[in-house]
């Protein structure tokens, strides 16, 4: 039979030493997460129960709506809430209630944690307990924590979806369950890509609307689409559920190699899976092709940050002919990120945590052509001619899959060309 899996390197990285550094680290909070989940979550709100800093976070990053209603706000503790925790509670409780009444299209609302001491005292999850018994059956409210100190930024679409686990429904029946939010146009084409495989029935967790939230129980097969959900996994697995080992869906290699590991564990078989993969994964090894070119025989260097950085270093290096220097991530779970490691060829220094100034250290002295940071590393080390790039906007942009296959190639050649042809000004000049 065809095997459609990816062949690994004779020596993969799922056993290389591990640098770990638990230092200063340079990254957003989980509040940003926000951004991208209540586009997802049609009648979801969240309330950020924060500072004025969380606030404006949030309306810088996320351009808050002036002249529509927007889907997230912030319950701003004043000084005076800080007297006493029942004042605090009884001002929350006052918040929701105007909300609610002004919005009655709320189906779910998140009480989102941050990192002021005042907030950190209160008990968010009894207020979310408390709340939903005073607005049941009409609205569910949960929480979770999308503060600084314990959340990097992707975490906290990950503390979000864990905190939906515990309350979704029991069922039996033998499904597959896409947990992550991908864009609803990434969404439709791995809907699209089963459906056609007949893999059925396919659910989505975060769901679009409250009233199609997915079940999960014992024959419930998962499928993370993103990287960072380690603690919505390790719920789903308590609730009964199984998690599929595969590498995840970014560039052509990836997504082909996801699908198939999908594919057999619901017995589709090889031809079936090539009449309905050849097509897109030609289009996506053309495309990648293209970007290529810019990217082959570059080195690269990851900061810890969006936690894709193992899936995307596998991707650059296999499939667009970079080299990594140094791959970090907030976190390496192997459970997750295992398959990936696998096909990543040794070679790079593979680091957890973050101590900012001794990376930035080695980063200088490796001088890659292509650094992946947050956006506060990337001017310093831009003003210093070094390329680099967001890494936000990997999580900003569509990028899994067949179709978006070569503009995440792209993403990484852009600022490669961007300096190629400033450096060509400058010389000419
Ligand atoms: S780091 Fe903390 S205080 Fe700052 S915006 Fe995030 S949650 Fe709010």
């Amino acid at each position: 039979m065809k095997d459609f899996a990816p062949q690994p390197p004779a020596h993969g990285c799922r056993n290389a030493p591990v640098l770990k550094e638990r230092g200063q680290r340079e990254v957003f909070c989980g509040l940003t997460g926000i951004i991208w989940l209540h586009r997802k979550m049609q009648d979801a709100f969240f309330l950020v129960v924060g500072s004025r800093t969380c606030a404006h976070l949030l309306q810088s990053a996320a351009g808050v709506m002036i002249f529509a209603e927007p889907r997230f706000g912030t319950a701003i503790l004043e000084e005076k809430d800080l007297a006493g925790l029942a004042c605090a509670n009884e001002e929350l409780d006052r918040e929701v209630d105007r909300l609610l009444a002004r919005r009655p299209d709320i189906r779910q609302l998140f009480l989102v944690g941050s990192c002021p001491s005042e907030v950190i005292k209160l008990d968010l999850h009894r207020a979310a307990e408390r709340l939903t018994q005073r607005h049941a059956p009409h609205v569910r409210v949960l929480n979770y924590s999308g503060s600084g100190i314990e959340t990097t930024f992707t975490e906290g679409e990950d503390a979000c979806l864990a905190a939906m686990v515990p309350t979704l429904p029991d069922t039996n029946e033998r499904q597959l369950l896409l947990v992550g939010a991908l864009p609803d146009v990434v969404e439709d084409q791995a809907l699209g890509l089963l459906r056609d495989m007949g893999v059925a029935p396919v659910r989505c967790l975060p769901a679009h609307r409250a009233a199609e939230t997915p079940g999960v129980g014992a024959n419930t097969v998962v499928a993370l689409t993103q990287p960072f959900l380690n603690e919505t996994a390790a719920f789903l697995e308590r609730r009964g559920a199984r998690l599929l080992s595969a590498p995840f869906p970014f560039g052509e290699e990836g997504t082909t190699a996801w699908l198939w590991t999908i594919a057999q564990e619901f017995g589709v078989d090889a031809d079936t899976f090539a009449r309905v993969t050849d097509a897109p994964r030609a289009r996506a090894r053309k495309a990648i092709a293209a970007a290529a070119e810019t990217l082959r025989d570059k080195s690269i260097f990851f900061f810890p940050d969006s936690q894709l950085e193992i899936p995307l270093a596998r991707f650059l290096t296999r499939e667009c002919g970079m080299t990594a220097v140094e791959v970090g991530a907030p976190f390496i779970n192997k459970q997750i990120v295992g398959p990936d490691l696998d096909l990543l060829a040794e070679g790079p220094v593979i680091a957890e945590g973050q101590d900012v100034d001794l990376q930035l250290d080695r980063c200088r002295a490796a001088r890659p052509d292509l650094t992946v940071c947050g956006l506060g590393l990337a001017n310093p080390l831009e003003s210093e001619g070094m390329a680099t790039k967001w890494a936000i906007e990997l999580v900003f942009t569509p990028v899994h899959l067949y179709e978006q296959a070569g503009d995440l190639a792209g993403l990484f050649a852009r600022p490669l060309r961007r300096r190629a042809l400033l450096s060509g000004l400058e010389g000419a000049a």
